[in-house]
């Protein structure tokens, strides 16, 4: 009979790389070889695509078949293949043209009954046959949404594999993906709820402009969650790129809404305090899902009663910190996921958490060990530390509570100040920007370091300490359009490391 020769793409991490999928269709006893470093489940999809193809109308060829995936190298997971492979068979036994094969990669999971099922990671998936030169992509028709994001390639959805068949003979039945709707403005609770608590909202803005990390401590009820669900309203809306990359992530975690799958505002991930440190970082078997820490990819993490987590789920928190990624290690290689977050912790002064902090029952011990198990490495990167106390009579009626929407255009302000100031390091804020460099930028504000020297000489904090107090003070300058930080803002930056 003959060769057939197709295109899918395997997702691996959040990248699509192309792979190339032969069919040999050779006399010899029927029956179906997978070669090419299968996984289980892509040996599952011999059968399943043989149902889907027999039961689409076509002849399932009566001799042996061979079906080759490669790269070799590339882990070759899941059911994307189904789509890609059946076609493969059709063309080797020559069921098919090949006019409409050449250019296409053909993305989607095959039902026994050969409707055609969408797969999560469509959109890498898409990116990525569009980054190898493909000019096409037929994919479920379900995830003609997400797949007709990416511009510049030419997406068909398909309800069944008939359909598709259809097309290959010439027809013109395949959908194009519909306009997408504009998105709505960012909604989400509003900072004028939070009633009092001006310092903390002093520091939700800050930690806002500059992306700083910040530990909100203070009994329960005080109003720590409700400001860390308010973080996500400050900040900007996505770029473009992020918001594609963001969209990928969510694609590989299987998270978007069908009907609205672009992300464009930062998403907001709080995990359980009892999440195991695979949880946040990702894993499991066949396409690795990200874990919490990616899926807060350009947006916010929040740890409520982050001292009651495990020691090794908190640790597992400072490589993504450090390196704004994870590295789930796989079978073969390792699948690399975006994870720079803006941390959000709260805790709890003590065990007990009273109410009222006079009513705390707790031994000092205990409560020096309880927010000790924080550790001192993690803490350190967290720039803001913000001790909240229960409002006093009077604030109730304070009515002066600014909205989410003002206080955010000081933040895109303060922002676009930051991002100007390091366009040539390529920084957009200034968390990102490494300790010597934030050092250099004080070179003509020598004068306004005095209470960092201090507080060095007396041991009250840590060189890097130093550099994130540095940091946060250029944020509290850039919130008041001040081209560079006086002492006044460093004293401010201290205060919110030492408060908690
Ligand atoms: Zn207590």
């Amino acid at each position: 009979m003959g060769l057939g020769r197709v295109y899918a793409v395997a997702v691996v991490g959040i990248d699509g790389v192309l792979v190339e999928i032969e069919a040999d269709v050779r006399s010899g006893l029927p029956g179906v070889n997978v070669v090419g470093l299968p996984d289980a489940a892509l040996q599952e999809s011999r059968d399943r695509v043989r149902s889907a193809v027999v039961n689409s109308g076509e002849q399932w060829p009566r001799q042996k078949v061979v079906l080759a995936l490669s790269p070799a190298s590339l882990p070759k997971v899941g059911s994307v293949y189904d789509l890609a492979l059946a076609c493969a068979v059709l063309d080797a036994s020559r069921a098919v043209p090949r006019t409409r094969l050449d250019n296409v990669a053909f993305l989607g999971e095959l039902a026994l009954d050969g409707r055609l099922k969408s797969v999560r990671g469509l959109l890498p998936a898409v990116l990525g046959a569009r980054r190898a030169g493909r000019e096409r992509v037929v994919v479920p028709a379900a995830g003609l949404p997400e797949a007709g994001l990416v511009p510049g390639i030419d997406v068909l959805g398909a309800h069944h594999l008939r359909e598709v068949t259809a097309w290959l003979r010439g027809a013109d039945n395949l959908m194009a993906p519909a306009p997408i709707a504009p998105e709505p403005a960012p909604g989400g609770p509003d900072l004028a709820d939070v009633v009092g608590q001006e310092h903390a909202r002093t520091a939700l803005e800050i930690a806002a402009a500059g992306a700083h990390h910040i530990l909100l401590t203070g009994p329960p009820g005080v109003g720590k969650t409700m400001l860390a669900q308010r973080l996500p309203g400050l900040l900007p809306e996505l770029t473009d790129a992020e918001s594609l990359e963001v969209t990928a992530v969510h694609s590989v975690a299987g998270i978007l809404p069908v009907d609205r799958p672009l992300v464009r505002r930062p998403p907001f991930v709080a995990p359980h305090h009892t999440s195991t440190a695979t949880s946040l970082t990702g894993g499991g078997s066949g396409m690795a899902l990200p874990g919490a820490v990616s899926r807060a990819h350009r947006g916010v993490l929040f740890i409520d009663e982050c001292p009651e987590m495990s020691i090794r789920a908190l640790e597992a928190l400072r490589t993504p910190l450090e390196e704004g990624e994870v590295r789930v290690t796989r079978a073969k290689g390792e699948a690399r996921y975006p994870a720079r977050f803006q941390l959000v912790l709260a805790a709890n002064p003590c065990p007990c958490a009273p109410a009222r902090p006079e009513d705390c029952v707790c031994p000092p011990a205990a409560r020096r060990r309880y927010l000790g198990r924080l550790s001192g490495p993690l803490l350190d990167r967290v720039d803001l530390r913000i001790a909240l106390r229960p409002p006093t009579g009077g604030v109730l009626l304070d009515a002066a509570c600014e909205p989410t929407e003002r206080v955010r255009e000081r933040v895109v302000e303060a922002r676009a100040r930051a991002a100007h100031r390091w366009r040539e390091g390529g920084w957009t804020t200034n968390a990102e920007v490494p300790g010597p460099v934030v050092r250099r930028s004080y070179l003509d504000a020598r004068a306004a370091l005095a209470p960092i020297e201090v507080a060095l000489r007396r041991g009250l904090i840590t060189s890097r300490g130093a550099d994130r107090a540095m940091r946060v003070a250029l944020t509290v300058s850039d919130l008041a359009h001040k081209p560079r930080p006086d002492d006044g803002d460093v004293l401010s930056a201290l205060s919110f490391r030492n408060h908690g």
